[in-house]
């Protein structure tokens, strides 16, 4: 595939999560929390995270931002249900290293469709954006209950 072609593809399935996105809700049985926010986009949003026996049962978010922090979300909570604790961290830092343009450091395998947001990395202003869930989901895990800012 050509590397336009790919991009087409990338953006198409970052457009389809930021218009209907995955465990867009509010989790009733959460046991941890966390909010993002990102002020130089205006993208805020809250984790719902269950979690018991060392691995997120379930995962819910809510909020509201551009399509990138949204799809962003939608993608992270997909691939975070049923995992270990010790599996989500593993992935956040593979992701974190995609992003901030450490390319070649990266493991694609285990990002999977997450590599959509590869792109992202040229541009540093949208990487807040992308990285946003992320955060907030390290700061549910490790710090339940605070509130993570970009700035
Ligand atoms: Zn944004």
């Amino acid at each position: 595939m050509s590397q336009p072609e790919l991009r087409e593809l990338y953006q198409e399935l970052i457009l389809e999560h930021s218009k209907k996105p995955r465990n867009f809700h509010v989790l009733e049985h959460a046991n941890h929390m966390a909010e993002g926010f990102n002020p130089l986009c205006g993208d805020r949003l809250k984790l719902y995270l269950q979690i018991k026996d060392g691995a997120i049962q379930d995962i819910g978010f809510q909020g509201s931002g551009c399509a990138i922090s949204k799809a962003s979300a939608s993608m992270m909570t997909t691939y975070m249900k049923g995992k270990k604790i010790s599996e989500a961290k593993e992935l956040f830092g593979e992701f974190h290293k995609m992003l901030s343009g450490e390319h070649g450091t990266f493991d694609p395998a285990k990002l999977g469709k997450l590599s959509v947001f590869s792109g992202v990395s040229e541009f540093p202003v949208r990487v807040k954006c992308a990285t946003l869930a992320w955060h907030t989901l390290k700061a549910g895990l490790e710090e339940n209950g605070k509130t993570v800012c970009t700035e």
